[in-house]
């Protein structure tokens, strides 16, 4: 479903995606783990080419990404994203958060978007909340919005940045519990993040990135109990 072949993105001198080959097939959860400042974010950011790369190829549903316009747009839509600062709009409340992208960009009737703009609040657990705006909730109440706002396009594939590091710890399980149900609803997901749990519970793949490369591919529970590189060795010893 999504491909990346060869990749390379620099930034002035700092070459932070090197060669990056990697293919991400329907219903599969690759969860990305890696040091700070390995290019986690910025392969995400590629992704939905919220950041352009230097050379190499991405394509989703085997269509190069586009650049501009329109089509632009929509990848957006197609590839939801979910970052580590919820970035809702402030100014609006929860439930024009989640209706806002369907109308504008899919085109949907005000009716249409509401219906399912409540039905994803409800999917998340978040109901109550929808005439409130963002800052009248919690960080796990918002970061379930901004799942559910992304839900709302009917993403092909939805990336998930760090989603739970901003959130105090009774609230990582409520976020995590959400993407783990859309895992097993099949849904195409990229994770970065550091909670080995979601990565045992949900994850297919578990891909571990040092200084721009991959360094080492492999399924979670492979992965977390032999290793089989230095550097991945070296990481989990810090972490676990
Ligand atoms: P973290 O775990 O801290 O989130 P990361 O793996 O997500 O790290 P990236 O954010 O992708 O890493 O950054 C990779 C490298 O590129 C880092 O050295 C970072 O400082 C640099 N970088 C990221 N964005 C930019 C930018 N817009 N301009 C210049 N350098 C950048
Ligand atoms: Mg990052």
């Amino acid at each position: 479903l999504v491909a990346l072949t060869d990749v390379n993105k620099h930034f002035g001198d700092l070459h932070v995606l090197k060669d990056i080959n990697l293919s991400i097939a329907k219903g599969e959860v690759v969860v990305v783990i890696g040091p700070s400042g390995s290019g986690k974010s910025t392969l995400c950011r590629a992704i939905n080419r919220l950041e352009p790369i230097d050379s190499g190829t991405i394509t989703l549903d085997g269509q190069p990404l586009p650049s501009e316009g329109k089509a632009l747009a929509r990848l957006r839509a197609d590839v939801g994203m979910v970052f580590q600062s919820f970035n809702l709009f402030a100014h609006k409340t929860i439930l024009q958060n989640v209706t806002l992208g369907p109308s504008k960009v899919r085109g949907q009737s005000k009716s249409v978007a509401e219906e399912k703009a409540r039905g994803l609040l409800e999917r998340v657990g978040v109901t109550a909340q929808a005439d409130k705006y963002p800052a009248q909730l919690s960080g796990g109440q918002q970061q379930r919005v901004a799942i559910a706002r992304a839900l709302a396009m009917d993403p092909k594939v939805m990336l998930f940045d760090e989603p739970t590091s901003a959130l105090d710890p009774e609230m990582i399980k409520e976020v995590l519990d959400v993407m783990v149900d859309l895992a097993r609803q099949s849904m195409t997901m990229i994770v970065v993040t550091h909670e080995m749990g979601f990565a045992r519970r949900a994850a297919n793949r578990v891909v571990f990135m040092a200084d721009g490369q991959i360094v080492e591919e492999a399924e979670p529970e492979r992965f977390f109990t032999d290793p089989q590189t230095k550097r991945a060795q070296d990481f989990l010893s810090k972490i676990l």
